[in-house]
């Protein structure tokens, strides 16, 4: 049954042949862009006819597959003509992204077709339990009516800000969320709804979710630019997200750019997160200010300076604020610094930013396009292209989903394999 199925023992189930065959059947026809035919897929797969006929049989029966054909036509047709798809109501995901700003939730199902989504504002400051306490009200609200009693929901995802432990579900650490640390994330969504969770960092979320659904889509060699309180990459090399050995690979925000008065809340110091981040030149614009420096941002938030934030700072740059002005421009410079040396060492096709980035100043992107180009090695630069997302607050939640329906495919996590198994 698949919800006794843990997020951990799952890749210890044992694969038959023929679920190995039906996978590649099911994965010919989910990545295809065009329903297939039983023919289209024995050439694609190189698996003989029958056996393709036998196990669509099979999986019709399971429900995993639909035949794709008005009702009328369906008694004149040869069989091994008919066009086959994904049967999306057979089951479905929960993508969750739990950021600083917001909390988004989409529900997606099989075929990968989004059929729900919602966001929520966190009030971060109450502390990890209410944090635990709105995922849980963002899935049950996305899962409402497909969670009991149908018990249609597969498995659930979250995209996380910080570390993570993906093989143990663990939220280990988080540079700008107080107190989120060694939460066992996944344990504690997985007990609670008897569904396997996993959990994955944002920015590798996001990238995944440009390279499956966004303009990364066919892009092998990407490198996706999370901006915002926090500053992070999603690796994508060779069509497969890099995780490195302890899963930390892609936290740009602590590569080093240049000595900085302040620590980086990583412990160390010069970070490019310390530096130009939105939570960093909120702190640097206040220390100035308190410091002496006139700034038009101390009459926006009528002398409180508990009360800047970065709109505040974007609307007094636009005022020609000089102090906000400034740190706008180090943004560019110090994020074009660091992408230059990503690629150098990583040689991507394309670099991908975050909308909130290009949001910030029309400029910007080519501000950092520039310093990049300069900076990094000619031939490096040469076929690299940057794009700006299209995908809007939902991007962590559908690159998570993504991923789940991605180990449902390639695992057979879940598939009620016996009900039809003598057809
Ligand atoms: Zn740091």
């Amino acid at each position: 049954m698949i919800h006794n199925i843990s997020n951990r023992d799952k890749v210890n189930k044992k694969l038959t042949q023929s679920d190995l065959d039906k996978i590649v059947i099911l994965n010919t026809i989910r990545k295809s862009s065009l329903p297939l035919t039983r023919t289209k897929i024995a050439q694609i797969t190189g698996i003989r006819l029958p056996r393709i006929t036998h196990y669509v049989k099979n999986l019709i029966c399971d429900g995993f597959i639909i035949e794709d054909i008005p009702q009328q036509k369906s008694n004149k047709e040869p069989r091994k003509n008919i066009p086959l798809k994904i049967n999306g109501q057979k089951g479905f995901v929960i993508g969750i992204e739990l950021h600083p700003d917001w909390i988004s939730g989409v529900l997606v199902d099989l075929a990968g077709n989004l059929v729900k989504k919602t966001t929520k504002k966190p009030d971060l400051s109450k502390g990890t339990n209410y944090i635990i306490d709105m995922l849980i009200g963002t899935i049950n609200e996305i899962g409402e009516g497909y969670i009991l009693p149908e018990k249609k929901i597969l498995k659930i995802g979250i995209s996380d800000p910080g570390l993570v432990d993906i093989k143990k579900g663990i939220s280990i650490f988080s540079t700008i969320i107080d107190g989120w640390e060694n939460i066992p994330l996944g344990d504690i969504i997985s007990e609670k709804f008897k569904i396997p969770v996993i959990i994955e960092s944002a920015p590798r979320a996001k990238a995944w979710a440009e390279k499956c659904i966004g303009a990364g889509k066919d892009v092998n060699n990407l490198i996706f630019i999370e901006y915002g309180p926090g500053i992070g990459a999603g690796i994508i090399m060779d069509g497969k997200l890099f995780y490195g050995t302890q899963y930390t690979a892609g936290e740009f925000g602590h590569t080093y750019i240049k000595e900085n008065r302040q620590p980086c809340t990583c412990g160390a110091s010069g970070c490019l997160e310390s530096l130009v981040s939105t939570a960093a030149i909120i702190k640097h614009v206040r220390s100035s200010i308190e410091e002496g420096t006139v700034s038009s941002v101390s009459e926006l938030v009528d002398g409180d300076l508990n009360n800047i934030t970065f709109e505040v700072i974007l609307k007094a740059a636009k005022m020609k604020d000089k102090l906000c002005m400034n740190h706008l421009d180090e943004i560019g410079e110090y994020i074009g610094i660091g992408i230059a040396n990503l690629v150098n060492l990583f040689n991507p096709e394309m670099i991908m930013f975050d909308n909130q980035l290009a949001q910030i100043d029309n400029f910007l992107i080519t501000t950092i396009e520039n310093i990049v180009k300069r900076r990094a090695l000619s031939q490096a630069t040469k076929s690299l292209k940057f794009e700006v997302s299209n995908i809007g607050t939902e991007k962590g939640a559908l690159g998570v989903s993504v991923l789940v329906l991605d180990q449902i495919f390639k695992t057979a996590d879940g598939w009620e394999r016996s009900v039809c198994k003598n057809v």
